[in-house]
C-alpha cells in the first residue's frame, strides 16, 4: 500500500512519492505539479485547483482560497448550497490530490504523510489530522515544512555534517529555522518566526511608493482601487525576480500613472522589511547559540525568497554568495517524498532519523501571590524542545474538583499566552475533597506536535488523560485589543523603578531560553516576593542587585550575533540614513545659524555699545 507525501500549502499544494530512489512530485489531471489551494462549487458540484482558481474572479461567492490559515478555527464558509469548516475544505484539496496519486501510481493510497508550518499550534495539526480522515486517507506524521526542505537538502550530501537556516518566506508568515544534520541524523534545533511579515507586505511597500512618485495618497484610495493597485505592485515585484527593472502602470480616476522601479529602488525603500526578517533570524540562531560562520548551508524557501532584494540580503548577512533556487516551491514536497521512503523502509534511506522541536513553551496556570487575579504560566515543555518529549511536574491543590488550564505562549503570565485547553478531576472521593492533593501532570508532546496532558493524583491514585484540542479559538484581533486594554488599565501599586524591574525581567523571560530564561523566571518571582514585604529598604536593596543581573542578562539576550557583520547594513539603508543625515544636516545648520546669529547679534550690542561710548 503506497504513502503519498502531501504539502498542502495556503496557495498551492503537492503531492509526492520515494519511487526509484528519489522523491517524484505526482502532476495532477492538467498535467501540472502544482495544484493551487482553491475549491469552488458548481451547480452543486466540488471543483478543486486550477479550474476552481479561475473561478475566484467570476464567480468569488461561491469560491474560496486560503482557508489553511484559518484551520483549527471554528469558522463556516457558505459556499452554494454547502456550509464547509476549514478541515472540510482542505480535506477536498487531499482528496483530489490523493485521486490523483492513485491514478498514477495504479493502487490505492491509505496513508498520507502531510507538511504543515513550524508554527502551526495544537489545534491546527489536529484538524489537518482531521482533514486528512475526512478526506479517506490515515495521516500518522504531520512534517514540519522546514524540517522537510532540511530533508530535502539533506539528501544531495550525505557525507558532511551541516547546520542548515531554513529561511521559509512566504506570503504572510515567514518561519526560521536551524537545522542540524549529523550522519544520519536531521535534527532540528530551534524555530522562530513573524507571522505578520510576508510577500504582502512588500507588495504594499511598492504601492506607497508608486503612490509617492505620482503625488497619489495610497490611503485615500477606494478599496477596489487598492486592491488593483497591491495586485499591480505584487506582478511587478515578480519580474523583478526575473528582470532589472519593471515598469509598473496604473489608471485611477480616468488619469494614467506610471513608475519604473528597479531592485536598486526596492532595496533603498525594504530597509524595515530587511530588519525584521534579521530579528526573526537572530532569534533562531541565539536559541540554539549559533553564529552566522555555524551556518553551512541556507535554504530559502517560499515564494518571498525569490525576490533578489531577499537573496542579496542574505548573502549580505551571511558573507558568502547564495545558490540561487529555481524550484524552491518544491523543495518541501521533494522532501516529504524523502520521508516517505524511511516511512516505507526504503532500503536507500531507512536509515534518517528526524527530529523536530516544539516551536512554544507549553505549561499551566499557577498561584500568583502578588496578585491573585493574574496567575503565573509554570512552564512544563520549553519552547524549543527535541520531540517527542514527555514532562512532568508536581502541582499541590486543595480544591474540591482541581482544573487544569493548559497554556502554550512565551508569556510570564498566564493570561498572556494562549489557552489552547482546561480539564478537571472531578470524581476525588469525598473523604479527600478539599483537602490539598498532589497532582502529577504530565504532558507529552508527540513528534506530529501534538499534545496528551496526563494528571495523576497521587493520593488516589486516579489518572485521566486528554488530547489537547482547545474549544477556543485563537485570538480575535478584538480579544487582543481588550487584552491589551485591560493590561494597560491595570493598577500597578508599584513604583516607576519597580515596574522597570518586573518589565525587564519579564522580557528577559519573553526573550529567552533554559538558563537565563530559568533566571529571569526566579528573579522576578524573587522580587514580587519581596515586594509584599512592603519594607521600602528591603525593596531598594533587592531592587538594585536585581536590576543589575537583569542588566547583565538583558546584554546577553540583545546581543547581535549578525555583529561582526558591523557596517555592513549601511549601504543597504541609504535611503534611510540619507534622510537621517538630512535631519542632522538640517539641524545642524539651523545650529550654526543659531550660534551665528547669537554671536552676530553680541558683536552688534558690542558696537553698538562701544559707539554709545
Ligand atoms: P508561498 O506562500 O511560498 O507560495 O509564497 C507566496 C508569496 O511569494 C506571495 O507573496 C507571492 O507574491 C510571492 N512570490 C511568488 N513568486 C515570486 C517571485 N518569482 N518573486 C517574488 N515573489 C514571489
Amino acid at each position: 500500500m503506497a504513502i503519498i507525501g502531501i504539502d498542502l500549502g495556503t496557495t498551492n499544494s503537492l503531492v509526492v512519492v520515494w519511487e526509484n530512489g528519489e522523491s517524484k512530485i505526482i502532476k495532477n489531471q492538467s498535467g501540472s505539479e502544482i495544484t493551487p489551494s482553491v475549491v469552488s462549487v458548481e451547480d452543486g458540484k466540488i471543483l478543486v485547483g486550477q479550474s476552481a482558481k479561475e473561478r475566484l474572479v467570476t464567480h468569488p461567492d461561491v469560491t474560496v482560497a486560503g482557508f489553511k490559515r484559518y484551520m483549527g478555527m471554528k469558522k463556516t464558509v457558505q459556499l452554494g448550497p454547502y456550509t464547509f469548516s476549514p478541515e472540510e475544505l482542505s480535506s477536498l484539496v487531499i482528496k483530489k490530490l490523493k485521486e490523483d496519486a492513485e491514478k498514477y501510481l495504479g493502487e490505492e493510497v491509505e496513508e498520507a504523510i502531510i507538511s504543515v508550518p513550524a508554527y502551526f499550534n495544537n489545534d491546527q495539526r489536529y484538524a489537518t489530522k482531521v482533514a486528512a480522515k475526512l478526506a479517506g486517507v490515515v495521516c500518522n506524521r504531520i512534517i514540519n515544512e522546514p524540517s522537510a526542505a532540511a530533508l530535502s537538502c539533506r539528501m544531495k550530501d550525505m557525507r558532511k555534517e551541516q547546520t542548515v537556516l531554513v529561511v521559509d518566506f512566504g506570503g504572510g508568515t515567514l518561519d526560521v529555522s536551524v537545522v542540524e544534520c549529523f550522519e544520519n541524523i536531521v535534527e532540528i534545533q530551534s524555530i522562530a518566526g513573524d507571522n505578520h511579515l510576508g510577500g504582502k507586505d512588500f507588495d504594499e511597500l511598492i504601492a506607497r511608493k508608486f503612490c509617492k512618485e505620482n503625488g497619489l495618497d495610497f490611503e485615500q484610495l477606494t478599496q477596489e482601487a487598492k486592491g488593483s493597485l497591491l495586485r499591480r505592485a505584487e506582478h511587478c515585484k515578480i519580474i523583478l525576480s526575473q528582470e532589472d527593472s519593471s515598469t509598473m502602470y496604473f489608471r485611477y480616476q480616468d488619469k494614467e500613472y506610471n513608475f519604473v522601479f528597479t531592485n536598486d529602488i526596492l532595496t533603498e525603500i525594504s530597509g524595515n522589511l530587511l530588519l525584521r526578517l534579521k530579528k526573526v533570524m537572530n532569534k533562531a540562531m541565539k536559541d540554539c547559540g549559533k553564529r552566522p560562520n555555524d551556518i553551512t548551508d541556507i535554504l530559502p524557501v517560499g515564494g518571498t525568497c525569490q525576490m533578489p532584494v531577499i537573496h542579496d540580503y542574505l548573502a549580505h548577512l551571511f558573507h558568502r554568495p547564495l545558490k540561487k533556487l529555481q524550484k524552491g516551491d518544491r523543495i518541501v514536497a521533494k522532501g516529504l517524498g524523502v520521508y516517505c521512503g524511511i516511512k516505507a523502509q526504503n532500503n536507500e534511506i531507512k536509515d534518517i532519523l528526524l527530529t523536530d522541536v516544539c516551536p512554544f513553551s507549553l505549561g499551566t496556570d499557577i498561584n500568583n501571590y502578588q496578585n491573585p487575579s493574574m496567575p503565573i504560566m509554570s512552564v512544563i515543555i520549553e519552547r524549543n524542545t527535541v520531540l517527542p518529549i514527555k514532562v512532568s511536574r508536581m502541582y499541590t491543590t486543595t480544591s474540591e474538583a482541581p482544573t487544569f488550564d493548559i497554556y502554550q505562549g512565551e508569556g510570564y503570565y498566564a493570561k498572556e499566552n494562549v489557552k489552547i485547553g482546561c480539564f478537571g478531576i472531578e470524581d476525588l472521593p469525598n473523604e479527600i475533597k478539599g483537602q490539598k492533593v498532589s497532582v502529577e501532570l504530565i504532558f507529552s508532546y508527540d513528534i506530529n506536535g501534538i499534545l496528551e496532558v496526563t494528571a495523576r493524583v497521587k493520593e488516589t491514585e486516579q489518572e485521566k488523560s486528554i488530547v489537547i484540542v482547545s474549544d477556543q479559538n485563537p485570538l480575535t484581533k478584538e480579544e487582543i485589543e481588550e487584552k491589551r486594554k485591560r493590561m494597560k488599565n491595570m493598577n500597578f501599586a508599584d513604583a516607576e523603578e519597580n515596574q522597570e524591574v518586573i518589565a525587564l525581567a519579564t522580557r528577559i523571560y519573553q526573550e529567552s531560553v533554559k538558563d537565563v530564561r530559568d533566571e529571569a523566571y526566579d528573579l522576578l518571582y524573587h522580587f514580587l516576593f519581596v515586594l509584599r514585604t512592603n519594607s521600602p529598604i528591603k525593596i531598594k536593596k533587592e531592587r538594585e542587585k536585581i536590576l543589575q543581573r537583569l542588566h547583565e542578562l538583558g546584554n546577553y539576550v540583545d546581543r547581535d550575533v549578525f555583529e561582526f557583520c558591523e557596517g555592513m547594513d549601511d549601504d543597504l539603508y541609504e535611503e534611510m540614513d540619507y534622510e537621517v543625515e538630512l535631519r542632522a544636516e538640517k539641524d545642524r545648520k539651523d545650529k550654526v545659524k543659531e550660534v551665528c546669529n547669537r554671536i552676530l547679534s553680541a558683536v552688534k550690542r558690542f558696537f553698538t555699545i562701544n559707539r554709545e561710548k
